[in-house]
């Protein structure tokens, strides 16, 4: 038995027209934006992307994005995805591996508590997201979980860099949009309880 996470096809085609370095966080952020508002569009998945580029060269590693409903799978949100392909094409568990330049995560929201776990988990030396997560769940209905209340602390004092608010209005732009659509809130215990 497994389990897989694969990317829709249209995210290949998309990167393929990027440049390699992107050397600009808003660059980056731009792509990322893009590619959350494409993904329930084209109803390959939530409102949520994400990449790893190299913080200081601004190489790019991997887009993805959020795979939860198409994918039976409800951990495939943009960060896991996009750690897990990254540290496939790297051939590596740990981002953070000795000799390995500097790896950034850029989101376009950010992470839930699931996702604020597996950052220091992934190696990744630094963390840029959009929009914050209170006004992501305001504007789209999403559960965003307990995240730490001193999550970005806790980031920190592991020597994870936390840069916020990066096109926060553009993001934004795109959950509004998404809660506007009839596109599906994946929450979990949406049944009801016995
Ligand atoms: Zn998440």
């Amino acid at each position: 038995m497994h389990f897989k996470v694969e990317l829709p096809n249209w995210v290949i085609e998309e990167s393929e027209k990027l440049p390699e370095i992107m050397p600009t966080l808003e660059s980056q952020m731009e792509a990322v934006i893009r590619f959350s508002r494409i993904n329930f569009q084209k109803e390959t998945g939530g409102p949520f992307a994400a990449g790893i580029f190299e913080k200081e060269t601004g190489k790019r590693v991997v887009i993805g994005v959020n795979r939860v409903v198409p994918g039976n799978n409800s951990t495939a949100h943009a960060e896991i995805v996009t750690i897990g392909m990254a540290q496939a094409i790297l051939e590596t568990f740990d981002l953070g591996g000795p000799g390995m330049p500097n790896y950034r995560l850029v989101v376009n929201a950010r992470p839930c508590a699931m996702c604020f776990g597996s950052i220091p988990w992934s190696g990744v030396r630094s963390l840029a997201f959009a929009a914050a997560g209170e006004e992501v769940e305001k504007i789209t209905g999403f559960d965003e979980g307990p995240i730490h209340p001193q999550w970005q602390q806790e980031l920190e004092a592991r020597n994870i860099e936390v840069i916020e608010n990066v096109m926060a209005v553009e993001a934004y732009e795109v959950f509004r949009e998404f809660a506007a659509s009839d596109s599906p809130i994946y929450n979990g215990r949406s049944g009801e309880s016995s």
